[in-house]
Order: structure tokens, then C-alpha cells, then sequence
């Protein structure tokens, strides 16, 4: 629809009953739709509100549980090595175990051994890619003086001091007692890498024992989990990525993997933060802008198919009312147009009964008069007989062959009947095509429009018929000098009933243009109409020739 269009359609509207009944219905389910938003909206901040403290319970709750079951478990994550061997130095086994070990364990990147007397300094470290022992002082240095020392336990953690732009390291140091767990009979320790740790060992860590345990715990595994080392860094987020986290539907707690420290002046393990996010709700915040978005849909289509009931009422009622006023039209015309040849046809017939009529060939007048009134009297059944049935949708189109010159002149010399005074042209342009057509249906079409071009014109005006074939279509032009028909009319007339102001004490039923219409609708054709009031009116037939169609 061009903008114009739409325009003047809205003004329409507007300007119709339309506006009432849109507006009662319209405005309060607009006042209701909205204070339903505003009533989602508080129940969706409410309720997230509450979801979080929720989230933030459950984390806690969590966290303790975890903590519990947690606490200290044993980093069982270093490479075996038998004591004897140390202590006898069996540097080749030893060599082999660590190699095994290295590649289980990316993070250990150091294996030494230590068996007094011999100095601390002179402990031997295994260097993987040198593939043997050796002693290196300058990494003794680097380790905390405690390991020596003697004190009770046999696992130790302590810092091994980074060079600059190094990772943080720890050692792990095992030492190996006498069988009283009174003498230190020597050390294995192993250098960790902490960033290669958190790496490699901490999502291994996550799948075995994490999973189950939040299974167990919080009753489901997705949870989302993450690591934390002292610094605040992110070592491992089962999620992917640490920053997921809601701040404040987490909880922190300190993880250690070693046994607890004893005793005055040893080292802490290295202490690691895991954070208890809340695993997704199942999409309870979706859920409810879904159901928010589903019951403001629901209003709004409510709205919507109130407002278009309200309108096709008002419409169907308006047409309705205008129909029956047609119809009231109609059947008082009607009645008028049957009155007349009726009463005609009594007062000749009494007068010819009572032999009032005595002179030959005026009686042959009265019989002549009979005869055109009863046929006035068919054509108008007809007519509405026609309209009936093809209303109905019981018009069967007797299909048949017939030179479309046969029908347009068959339509003229009806006219000439009935009208004998009457001055029409026929121009025929070139040769007319042979029509797969309703023969009878076609002959009322043009009969109907050149009746009009009569009755709608002075006695004395001519009557034009212009036939003419080209592109595919048989063309009829049907012009008059007549009333002419007003821009106002123009849109109505070929509704049912419709009669215009020219048709006033002129007969008809207002059915003969919209019979018309049908007839020539059922053959694929159309029917143009040119009129100027005054001046008078061209009607024009188009009927596509070359698949002529319409219901068989
Ligand atoms: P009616 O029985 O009134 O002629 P129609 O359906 O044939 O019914 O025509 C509808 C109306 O269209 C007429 O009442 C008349 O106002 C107008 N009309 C139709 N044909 C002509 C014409 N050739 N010249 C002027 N007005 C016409």
C-alpha cells in the first residue's frame, strides 16, 4: 500500500465508528499491558534478588562441605623412589625411576639426593637433560636452610628460592628416618614448577576427585570450581575461564595439598584458593524473561485480535447495515417495476375480456403492449434469477464455441427489440476469435451495459459498440452520451443492488452490473468503466481470448 493509501485508509478509520470501539478496547488493555510490565518486572528483580542471596547459601554451604572433605589431601602426585636406593645411592635406578617420573610429572623439574654425613653442599642433584647426577651447589643455595634440619614427618614443602623472571617453585622434601623415625638417615626432594603445576596436575585433580566430590556434596557436578594461587591468580577455572565467577554467589577457601605443617620454622605447602561458583539455576532467569515475554505476547495478541474483532464487527456490521438498506432499495423498486407491467397487463387483458377494444387493429396493439410488458416482466425474473443463481455459486457455464462477433450482435439486435428507435453503431476492427465461452451468459453482459447506455441516455443519443481483438483479449467498448456516472458513484456500482442517482424513475434492480461482473469475472475478464457526469460513460469488456476460462 503506497503511503497515500495508508493515509487515507488511517483517516478512514479514524474518521469511522472504527475509532470508538478501538479505543474502548484499545486503551484499557494498553493501561493493562503496561502494569502487567511494570508487575513482571518487579517480580523478575525480586526474584533475582532473591536467587542470588539463594546462590550465595548454597556456595557457602558447599564450600564447607568441601572443606571438609578436602582438607589435606596427600599430593600423591610425585615420582616413586625406594629409599634403599637413595640411601645406597643406586644413581642408575634412581636415574631411571626419575625419568619414568619426569614424564608422568611435567611439573617436578629437579630430583636431589642427600645422605649424610656428607655436607648439604655437596648433595647430588639429577639433571634430566645432562641424563645423570652431579653435584650444584649454587641450587643448594637457593633452598631454605630448615630442609636440613631435624624435626619429625617425612613430607616437607618448602620455598625454592626463584632467580628473577623464574616461576615459583617449591621443593617437596621427603625425608627418609631410621625405623624409630628418630634418625635422618637422608632426603629426596623434588623441585616443583607451581605455574607448570597448577597447569598439568590441577584439571587431572578437577575430573578425579573434584567432580565426585561436588556430585556428592552439592549434588551436581557442574558446579563451576576454580583455583587460586596466594597472589589471587587464576591457576585452574573448571569454567574455562576464572572471571566467570559471580562475585557474590562465590566463596573462597584455603586448599593445601600437603600434610599440614608441624613444628616452629617450617615452611607452609603452598596455600591455594578454591572458589565455589553456583552451577547455572537451569535458567530460572531465562526462564522468567521467557515467561514475561510469553505474557506480554499473550496480552498483546489479545489486544490484537480484540482490536480486529472490534473492527471486522464494525465493518460486517456496517455492510450489513448497508446491504439491508440496498435491499429495502431494492424490493420497494422492485415491487415498483413489477406494479407497472403487472397492472398494465390487467387493465389490457379486462379490456380485451370485456370486448371494450373493438376495433382490429387496436386490439392488435393491446396484444402487442401484453406481449412487451410480460417480457419486461421475464427479463426483470430473469435477471434476478440470474443474480440468485449465480450467487449461489450454482452458475455452471455452459461452455461452448462461438464467434465472439455472434455474441456481441446477437446483444445489439435485443437491444434494437426492445428499443427499435434507438441509434447504436457496431464497429467491428479486424476479424473477432472464436470464444470457448457461456454463449447466453456473455449475450445478458453486453445486453445489460447497452440497455444501460439506453436508460441512462436521451431517446435521441447514439449508442457506440467498438469490438476489437489484439494482445490476447477481445476488447467491447459500450459508449453513451448519457447521465454520465459521478466520481462519488463511480466505486459502487457494481455492488449488488446499487443504484445510482440517475437510475431515479428509471427501471431496474441494481443487479445488472454486478451480474456483469460475474459473468465476466468467471471468464477471466474484467469490466473498465470511464464515465464524466454529464457528459456520459464507456464501459469496456476485456475477455482474454486465448485461454478462454471460467468454471466448467
Ligand atoms: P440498474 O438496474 O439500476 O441499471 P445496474 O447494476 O445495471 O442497475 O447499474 C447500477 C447503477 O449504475 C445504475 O443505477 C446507474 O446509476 C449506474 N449506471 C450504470 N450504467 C450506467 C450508464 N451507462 N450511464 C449512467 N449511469 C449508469
Amino acid at each position: 500500500m503506497s503511503a497515500k493509501g495508508f493515509r487515507s485508509r488511517l483517516r478512514h478509520l479514524l474518521r469511522r465508528r472504527y475509532l470508538l470501539p478501538i479505543l474502548a478496547f484499545g486503551g484499557p488493555l494498553v493501561a493493562i499491558s503496561f502494569v502487567q510490565y511494570r508487575w513482571l518486572e518487579e517480580l523478575r528483580t525480586r526474584s533475582k534478588t532473591i536467587e542470588l542471596q539463594q546462590n550465595h547459601e548454597a556456595a557457602v554451604s558447599a564450600v564447607l562441605l568441601l572443606e571438609d572433605k578436602m582438607s589435606g589431601p596427600r599430593l600423591n602426585t610425585l615420582p616413586a623412589v625406594v629409599h634403599a636406593d637413595v640411601l645406597d645411592l643406586r644413581l642408575d635406578i634412581l636415574a631411571r625411576q626419575f625419568d619414568d617420573g619426569l614424564q608422568r610429572f611435567p611439573y617436578v623439574e629437579r630430583f636431589f639426593a642427600w645422605v649424610p654425613p656428607t655436607p648439604p653442599r655437596e648433595s647430588i642433584f639429577y639433571f634430566p637433560e645432562e641424563g645423570g647426577f652431579r653435584r650444584a651447589p649454587e641450587l643448594v643455595d637457593r633452598m631454605p636452610t630448615e630442609v636440613w634440619q631435624i624435626y619429625g614427618g617425612t613430607e616437607r614443602w618448602a620455598e625454592f628460592a626463584s632467580l628473577p623472571g623464574d616461576p615459583p617453585y617449591q621443593i617437596v622434601v621427603h625425608r627418609l628416618l631410621d625405623d624409630n623415625d628418630l634418625t635422618l638417615e637422608g632426603i629426596v626432594a623434588f623441585v616443583v614448577n607451581l605455574e607448570t603445576f597448577g597447569r598439568s596436575y590441577l584439571p587431572s585433580f578437577y575430573t578425579e576427585t573434584m567432580v565426585p566430590m561436588l556430585r556428592e556434596v552439592v549434588g551436581n557436578e557442574s558446579t563451576p570450581v576454580a583455583f587460586y594461587d596466594e597472589n589471587g591468580k587464576c591457576l585452574f577455572s573448571s569454567g574455562g575461564n576464572a572471571v566467570d565467577f559471580p562475585p557474590d554467589s562465590s566463596v573462597e577457601f584455603e586448599v593445601s595439598f600437603a600434610t599440614p605443617a608441624e613444628g616452629a620454622g617450617t615452611r607452609q605447602a603452598p596455600r591455594w584458593y578454591l572458589s565455589v561458583g553456583q552451577a547455572d539455576s537451569g535458567g530460572v532467569e531465562e526462564l522468567q524473561r521467557r515467561g514475561a515475554f510469553a505474557n506480554l505476547a499473550i496480552v498483546g495478541a489479545g489486544i490484537l485480535v480484540l482490536t480486529l474483532g472490534t473492527v471486522l464487527i464494525a465493518r460486517t456490521s456496517s455492510r450489513e447495515a448497508q446491504l439491508s438498506d440496498l435491499k429495502s432499495r431494492f424490493i420497494s423498486g422492485i415491487s415498483h417495476e413489477l406494479k407497472t407491467p403487472l397492472s398494465l397487463i390487467r387493465l389490457y387483458s379486462e379490456m380485451l375480456e370485456l370486448d371494450r377494444v373493438p376495433d382490429e387493429v387496436e386490439r392488435k396493439r393491446f396484444y402487442r403492449h401484453l406481449r412487451h410488458q410480460a417480457e419486461a416482466l421475464g427479463d426483470m425474473l430473469e435477471q434476478i434469477l440470474d443474480f440468485s443463481r449465480l450467487k449461489a455459486e450454482q452458475q455452471v457455464l455452459r461452455k461452448e464455441s462461438c464467434p465472439a462477433k455472434d455474441i456481441i450482435e446477437d446483444a445489439v439486435e435485443m437491444l434494437m427489440a426492445s428499443s427499435p428507435d434507438r441509434r447504436v453503431s457496431l464497429l467491428v476492427e479486424g476479424d473477432l476469435p472464436e470464444l470457448t465461452c457461456d454463449r447466453h451468459g456473455l449475450v445478458r453482459v453486453f445486453y445489460n451495459l447497452l440497455e444501460n447506455a439506453a436508460k441512462y441516455s436521451a431517446p435521441d443519443r447514439p449508442i457506440n459498440v467498438h469490438a476489437a481483438s489484439r494482445d490476447g483479449a477481445l476488447t467491447v467498448d459500450i459508449t453513451d452520451q448519457g447521465t454520465g456516472i459521478s466520481a462519488q458513484e463511480l466505486p459502487h456500482i457494481f455492488e449488488r443492488f446499487y443504484r445510482g442517482e440517475s437510475s431515479q424513475g428509471v427501471k431496474g434492480t441494481g443487479l445488472g452490473l454486478s451480474i456483469a461482473d460475474m459473468v465476466v469475472k468467471a471468464h477471466r475478464g474484467r469490466i473498465e468503466v470511464e464515465s464524466k457526469a454529464g457528459e456520459g460513460s464507456r464501459f469496456t469488456v476485456i475477455l482474454p481470448t486465448s485461454s478462454s476460462g471460467g468454471r466448467t
